[in-house]
């Protein structure tokens, strides 16, 4: 069992810490809260907001993100457990409105994607024993069972939606979102926060976040993790209602003599994708952003190009397993390296 994802308590320690902190020292214009949602925490940081006011803002969210947690849970009862019940028999049945837009999305952004972004391919991730925080054992499926699931290749084509109803031509459709409900939920309690009238904030769900306006009198600025060790690589200043998503090896994996098995499968060997250690993409909104970085993730350093192309990303930045980076020009430009340099800085455009 060598299964290792970051020290939580620390993380929880430190997340509850500041949570204590914001209710007394905190000057009056800042308001900070954490709490567990989507298996990760979720800081919000509100700006210029009266105290009553951010304090009730921050309790919807957190409304809105355990009923997302238990909505998109693929793995539970809700409703998308009931999807997943229902789609291998074939036949249609209404599907839960929740649900529905997800499934939409999740089409448009898997189709631009070539099928690199397949949240169709549930069965695979439970094979590998992902959909689980800890894994039961420490080896790899068998080849077989691997090459079985992969022959029968379930993708979002196969769900045939007519208005509410749904179906699957394929049974060995199962859904997990787990690669952009996150996004879609940092998306909702942005929407949430606009419509309250909140001009500057920050969800930050476990360093994957959107940010509106400032933070005070300056511009939101975050790290992006470095996917080896627990520093920072690499920081960048925010503009109005930009996303930063980050997919990494390091968020879930075991080790079996002596190599890596992470939680991002190449839906076309079923196998971990080998040559990328993380992807960071900044967009507008976080679905696509949280989707794409999964893609990218995929398609590593030889495909990113035209993933990125495909889907209109402006901002990529790839590291691949040797420590190499790869960043379109226009994130080039945004990127401050915290730290030692990566390896290499490849500079290129997608065509
Ligand atoms: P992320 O951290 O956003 O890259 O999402 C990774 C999670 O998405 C995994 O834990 C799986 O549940 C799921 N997943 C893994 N590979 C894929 C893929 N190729 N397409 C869609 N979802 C995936
Ligand atoms: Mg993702």
């Amino acid at each position: 069992m060598t299964q290792r994802r970051p020290p939580g308590g620390t993380l929880l320690a430190a997340g509850l810490l500041s949570l204590a902190l914001t209710a007394c020292d905190d000057p009056p214009q800042r308001r900070q809260e954490t709490f567990l949602a989507f298996g990760t925490l979720v800081d919000v940081t509100l700006y210029g907001v009266p105290q009553q006011r951010a304090a009730e803002a921050i309790a919807e969210i957190e409304d809105d993100f355990r009923y997302m947690h238990r909505t998109y849970h693929a793995w539970r009862p809700g409703a998308l457990g009931r999807v997943n019940r229902l789609l291998p028999t074939g036949e249609d049945f209404s599907a839960p409105p929740s649900v529905l837009p997800l499934i939409r999305e999740a089409k448009r952004l898997s189709a631009r994607t070539d099928g690199l972004f397949n949240p169709a391919i549930g069965r695979l991730i439970e094979l590998w024993g992902f959909h689980q925080d800890a894994r039961p054992d420490t080896a790899p499926p068998e080849r077989a069972e691997i090459d079985a699931l992969v022959a029968k290749a379930p993708s979002m084509d196969d769900l045939v939606v007519h208005g509410i109803r749904l179906r699957s031509r394929n049974p060995a459709v199962k859904l997990d979102f787990g690669a952009f409900a996150k996004g879609y939920g940092v998306d909702a309690a942005i929407d949430t926060l606009r419509e309250l009238g909140i001009e500057d904030a920050m969800v930050n769900a476990g360093g994957d976040l959107r940010a509106i306006g400032r933070a005070g009198d300056r511009p939101w600025r975050v790290g992006v993790r470095h996917p080896r060790g627990r520093g920072v690589l690499a920081a960048v200043e925010l503009h109005d209602g930009e996303s930063v998503f980050t997919s990494g090896d390091y968020e879930r994996y075991f080790e079996h003599e002596g190599q890596r098995y992470h939680h991002i499968i190449d839906p076309r060997t079923g196998y971990p994708a080998r040559e990328t250690t993380s992807v960071t993409v900044i967009g507008a909104e976080g679905a696509t952003a949280d989707a794409a970085a999964t893609a990218l993730f995929v398609a590593g350093p030889g495909g990113w190009k035209d993933i990125a192309r495909a889907l209109d990303l402006e901002y990529v930045m790839l590291i691949d397993h040797d420590g190499e980076a790869y960043l379109t020009p226009a994130m080039a430009g945004r990127v401050e390296w915290v730290g030692a340099e990566p390896a290499a800085v490849h500079v290129s455009a997608p065509p």
